[in-house]
């Protein structure tokens, strides 16, 4: 067959799209690459239509525990490199695996309906500045970002104040001599708060929830670097990070910080030093959740009330697939139910790639879960005994990787895996599929 009637069309040049880009060219298949930017990086070009980037984002898990495995970070980056620092590294492992020339810039993919049944390719359109264009596929690789979608919560009454999103934040200044409520108090939420307790006049962090903080360093190391190769059951896991959180982090209830109702890594935790700092200092007032809205009043579940001129609602991401049918992505409760988060139980010309969250995943985990789909087109192509299996255990049915972790019951948790236990059976596949062995 020749390259019209088996080539793919990949979605998005995000660090997910890049990391498949590479895995489709070392393995010999052809593909076209869309990308609705005018290049490659996804969220991490704060500059990009879809991004939800802001001035002062830096990593949260450290470089090396992130970073591409082949493709390290020059020495001379910061441990916790900024969202800037990161636009340049995958400009760079673009140019340097030379994956430019397979994508098509500034061009949006708006649907993607398939011809027939599976396996009998698909028909996408895409738009750019000279119109609508129509090409056929015989497959669909959907990179497209998990974090661009924001979920904005109904609340009661009406806030006459200025009321944004987090996506919609962008720069300090934003905050500059406004009493400001953060509303929800997940990663981005604390590092925002940061911001306008410097910038704003005051703040305030409102939390439905308790979270366990993490420090950035933990005896002077990033602390997602401690514990090395030493791999932990849970259970003990729970013990020794409960403690050094202990030790690092103290109580973070005394500040006022709601005690969290579930157990360590049951839920992302925060990672961030400086908020239980500022709020040790008296410069962030934690509320509890929010009852509703009158004028520039919010009145919070606990009967208190307080006046803003901001708010800023923290309150995360939903994913969003607009160009396709959510049923041909298995779509179950919040999210599509997919073999070990990317594969289709029955269609083997879809994947949805990126789509898994998982804590200290980072992109070594993604570029993994990217070669695994790319071995198995290979193989099925190929006639690969494995990718037969593969195929076999995908159609068996299967339940998320979660290494019988209960994790809590929010839309965003409806992808997140456990680590271990999702990286064991990714590489697993890689490994019969003849990559490196597990
Ligand atoms: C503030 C912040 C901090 C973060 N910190 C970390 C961290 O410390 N560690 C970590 O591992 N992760 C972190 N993340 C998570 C982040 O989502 C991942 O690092 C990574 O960017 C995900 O890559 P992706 O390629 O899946 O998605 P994205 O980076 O979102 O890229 C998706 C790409 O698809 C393109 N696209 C979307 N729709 C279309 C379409 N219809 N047609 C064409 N192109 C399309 C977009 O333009 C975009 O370029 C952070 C996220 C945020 C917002």
């Amino acid at each position: 067959m020749g390259d019209a009637q088996t080539r793919l069309a990949l979605i998005g040049a995000g660090p997910m799209g890049l990391a498949t880009a590479k895995l489709l060219v070392e393995h010999g298949i052809a593909f076209q690459g869309f990308e609705l930017n005018s290049g490659v990086g996804g969220l991490w070009d704060i500059d990009a239509p879809r991004s939800t980037m802001y001035e002062t984002a830096h990593l949260i898990s450290s470089r090396k525990m992130t970073e591409f495995t082949d493709f390290p970070m020059r020495e001379d980056v910061a441990e916790y490199p900024s969202h800037r620092e990161m636009k340049r590294y995958f400009q760079d492992f673009a140019d340097h695996f030379d994956l430019s020339k397979h994508y098509h810039f500034g061009a949006e993919v708006v649907s993607c309906i398939p011809l027939g049944g599976p396996d009998e390719g698909w028909r996408i359109v895409w738009r750019n500045d000279d119109g609508e264009h129509v090409e056929t596929f015989s497959g669909l690789l959907i990179a497209n970002g998990t974090l661009s979608e924001p979920n904005m919560p109904d609340f009661e009454g009406t806030f006459t104040g200025e009321m944004i999103h987090s996506s919609d934040y962008r720069h300090p200044t934003q905050f500059s001599g406004k009493r400001v409520l953060v509303i929800g108090a997940g990663n981005s939420g604390c590092d925002i708060a940061v911001d306008a307790i410097h910038h704003g006049a005051s703040c305030d962090l409102s939390m439905r929830r308790g979270y366990y903080f993490v420090p950035k360093y933990v005896f002077g190391k990033p602390a997602d670097t401690m514990g090395g190769a030493i791999k932990l059951p849970m259970a003990l896991k729970r013990i020794v990070d409960g403690a050094i959180l202990k030790w690092f982090v103290g109580n973070p209830q005394k500040y006022g910080f709601p005690k969290p109702g579930y157990k360590l890594y049951e839920s992302h935790p925060v990672v961030n030093s400086l908020v239980l700092y500022h709020a040790g200092h008296g410069d962030l007032t934690i509320r509890p959740d929010v009852n509703r809205f009158d004028g520039k009043t919010v009145h919070f579940k606990d009967g208190t009330q307080a006046d803003y001129d901001m708010i800023l609602a923290a309150t995360g991401y939903k994913l969003d697939y607009p160009f396709i049918d959510n049923a041909l992505l298995n779509w179950q409760g919040d999210a599509p139910h997919l073999y070990l988060n990317c594969m289709h139980p029955e269609r083997d010309d879809i994947f949805v790639l990126g789509m898994v969250e998982a804590s200290g995943l980072g992109w070594q985990g993604r570029h993994e879960q990217a070669e695994m789909v790319v071995r198995y087109i290979k193989g099925l192509r190929d006639g690969a005994e494995d990718a037969r299996r593969l195929q076999q255990t995908k159609a068996q049915g299967y339940t998320r990787a979660t290494g019988g972790m209960a994790y809590i019951d929010l839309p965003r948790m409806a992808y997140y895996v456990d680590k271990a236990t999702y990286r064991k059976a990714v590489t697993k596949w890689i490994a019969r599929l003849g990559g490196q062995r597990a």
